[in-house]
């Protein structure tokens, strides 16, 4: 068990359980609307809803939020599933759609309207407006306010019946035109929209609004705990209102309640999925699950592994208060990570030749490689050295300063994994760049270590050139160059700061078992990067690596 202390959603819910309510009877929901691939964002989310239910034993549904149907699609409710299941969690109160309650939430509304708590208004949307105010001054109220209510019954009976156009008519809660919460000057409860849903088709074409569904959907849901971001906070007197003010209040156990913490915002990142959205559909990213989205299903693709996002958002906490998250936090969660399950292996990416001159033309050594250093029993693999290697063009200084630990004319480096080098000459062009490097081995130093125990503090990664194995390397950078993407000055548009250098096509020269790997396991290129086979073009031999993340850390705890 941790030792922090409990942020103050769970002090909540220890409060209520120490008022009486049974642990297991805790219930949370995560309601996603499918208009999008979740982000980074909604992680956050997840851990706080689905977590919360875990550590007292409770219930977590996921429940699709689809009463809006002009933009969701069952790509997204499938999508949507496979990362909540990626991320390590499982709806163990079951899987809901908030359409399911569009016959309920119907008989709720005509409830209202029978009740002298909600009519038909004909009000256009400016006058809707202009009807409701501004904050401070009471709203004027609409002149259908007091229809009677046979008339606003059968008005909404004909709203269902398609009998009227988009915008003709509202249904509006009657609550108080004069109060300081703008939500609460009447707000329209169901709208007409003559679109097709992903899952009732045309059955509808009247269909409620968040304020309306939402509460409704945790009441009927038996949630206890609904919680989401602070911008809806002025929105809770209504989630109250209408739970409160239906008959549905009279079926409940425990009345559920809202509770809203802080959203995640972090740097360089974009995080409305609107926008994604306009990313994918102008091409300027590949699609959803581009390794540079900040969706799950991209950083599920480049390489991020569930455990590092859980222990980031864990790491983040639960306030109530709007902050800028640092990226960097982020990668230092997922290199813990990876530095412990990655697989170690050799490529060079900027090569320039070694020619072993002590060495015979097709003689080939397989050398012992240990897949992690961090981890025994991932165990090894064997790696071919033979008489032309590949080394970094950058590990080889001709003219190098004091200290200079890689190769120079002269000195010794250590191959990993392999042999202690020393370079004789170098070869140049007629322009005057080296071309080749001429060396020797000391084949006592087979493994890594000289039999007299001299010293040699460099060491470097190097790959067999006959042996190796050409690859795409996807170096990716953030995609915004802003810090903060929500700040921006009016008309400023956020594809402004796009970053041209967010992707960076490379080709690498890598030891042959590379072609082994998979999408799915992390490796890290030594002394470079950590990266993944690219799930959609790693195949039928074609070898492409999106790279995760760098190995140096920016971040300081
Ligand atoms: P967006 O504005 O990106 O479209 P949304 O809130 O409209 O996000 P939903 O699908 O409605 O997206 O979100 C599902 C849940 O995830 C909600 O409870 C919402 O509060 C939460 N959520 C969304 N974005 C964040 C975020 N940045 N940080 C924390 N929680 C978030
Ligand atoms: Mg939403
Ligand atoms: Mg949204």
């Amino acid at each position: 068990m941790s030792e922090e202390p409990k942020h103050f959603i769970a002090q909540i819910v220890e409060a209520d359980i120490a008022n009486g309510l049974p642990p297991s009877h805790v219930h949370t929901r995560f309601p996603p609307e499918p208009n999008g691939c979740l982000h980074i964002g909604h992680a956050k989310a997840i851990c706080l809803d689905f977590g919360t239910a875990m550590q007292y034993g409770g219930k977590c549904n996921l429940r699709f939020d689809d009463t809006n149907p002009t933009k969701e699609d069952t790509r997204f409710v499938d999508a949507i599933q496979e990362d909540i299941k990626w991320l390590g969690f499982d709806w163990n109160g079951g899987m809901y759609y908030a359409s399911d309650y569009f016959e309920k939430l119907y008989s709720l509304a005509e409830e209202l309207i029978l009740n002298g708590k909600a009519y038909v208004c004909t009000l256009s949307s400016e006058e809707f407006k202009e009807y409701r105010g501004v904050p401070g001054e009471p709203g004027k109220p609409s002149p259908h306010r007091d229809r009677p209510v046979q008339e606003s019954l059968d008005l909404f009976r004909r709203m269902r019946a398609g009998e009227f156009e988009e915008g003709q008519y509202v249904l509006r809660a009657k609550i108080d035109m004069a109060s300081p919460n703008m939500h609460m000057r009447d707000p329209a409860i169901y709208r007409i929209k003559k679109d097709f849903h992903h899952r009732t088709g045309n059955a509808w074409c009247i269909y409620p609004m968040y304020d309306f569904a939402h509460c409704l959907s945790d009441a009927i849901e038996g949630i206890t705990h609904s919680l989401c971001t602070l911008e809806f906070d002025v929105h809770r007197p209504l989630y109250d209102w209408f739970v409160e003010n239906t008959s549905i209040i009279k079926t409940l156990e425990i009345q559920p309640r809202q509770y809203e913490f802080a959203r995640l915002n972090l740097t360089y990142t974009m995080m409305s999925k609107r926008k994604l959205q306009q990313l994918v559909e102008e091409k300027v990213v590949d699609d959803w699950d581009d390794p540079r989205m900040p969706t799950i299903a991209g950083m599920r693709r480049r390489g991020y592994t569930a455990k590092a996002i859980r222990a980031f958002c864990e790491d983040i906490g639960i306030t109530k208060f709007n902050s800028l998250t640092d990226f960097a936090l982020l990668e230092y969660h997922l290199r813990q990570d990876l530095n412990k399950t990655a697989l170690r292996r050799m490529a060079v990416f900027d090569p320039i030749e070694v020619e072993i001159e002590n060495w015979q033309e097709g003689e080939t050594d397989w050398l012992d490689a240990v897949n992690n250093p961090e981890d025994e029993s991932a165990g090894s693999r064997k790696i071919p050295f033979s008489k032309h290697i590949f080394i970094e063009r950058d590990d080889f200084m001709e003219n190098p300063p004091n200290k200079y630990f890689r190769l120079k004319p002269n000195g010794e480096v250590r191959l990993r994994y392999a042999y202690l080098l020393t370079c004789k000459d170098v070869i140049k062009n007629e322009k005057g760049e080296i071309v080749k490097i001429i060396g020797v081995i000391d084949r006592a130093s087979r493994g890594g270590n000289a039999p007299d125990g001299r010293k040699v503090k460099g060491t470097i990664h190097w790959v067999d050139a006959s042996n190796c194995v050409k690859a795409d390397a996807m170096i990716y950078d953030k995609l915004f160059t802003k810090a903060d993407m929500g700040d921006l000055a009016e008309g400023e548009d956020f594809k402004d700061y796009l970053n041209p250098q967010s992707l960076v096509k490379k080709t690498m020269y890598a030891e042959p078992s590379v072609k082994e790997l998979k999408p799915g396991i992390p490796v890290q290129f030594e002394r470079v990067a950590y990266f993944m086979a690219d799930s959609k073009s790693f195949k039928d031999g074609v070898l492409a690596f999106n790279r995760t993340v760098t190995l140096k850390d920016s971040f300081s705890k």
